[in-house]
């Protein structure tokens, strides 16, 4: 992981990549934004969302992309898979081993040159499935 101090970033853009990187889990917007008042009080909610953009056009940060349109910020970059607990939403990180097969079967039927594979689970997390 690259130094924030040696990236020519604005104040901003570091702030928000701050928030980022200490934290350890995925943060929505929202969440980025108080994180990031704390550090430079007078950052709008507009910058954070153009840094947001920027970070992630830049590969400095990861996102998660739902269905709903909803967005997570995410400070690990490798290849990583989540799950998603249904009951409320929580999401974790693991890792799953990719079948070769199953990438030369996903590039046949898009036609796609696939650079990469990410998985999503849904179902109850531990906590969740108590009962
Ligand atoms: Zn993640």
């Amino acid at each position: 992981m690259k130094d924030i101090e040696s990236l020519e970033l604005t104040k901003q853009r570091q702030s928000v990549l701050q928030v980022i990187r200490e934290s350890d889990k995925h943060l929505t917007a929202n969440e980025v934004f108080d994180g990031a008042r704390r550090l430079l009080p007078s950052i709008s909610f507009a910058t954070v969302y153009n840094s947001l953009r920027y970070l992630k056009q830049e590969e400095l940060i990861g996102e998660i992309r739902f269905d709903t349109g909803a967005k997570l910020y995410d400070r690990r970059l490798t290849r990583h898979d989540h799950a998603i607990c249904d009951d409320y939403g929580k999401l974790v990180d693991l890792e799953l081993p990719l079948p070769d097969e199953l990438l030369e079967v996903a590039a046949d039927r898009s036609k796609f040159k696939v650079a990469s594979i990410e998985l999503t689970l849904r179902g109850l997390c531990p906590e969740c499935n108590h009962e």
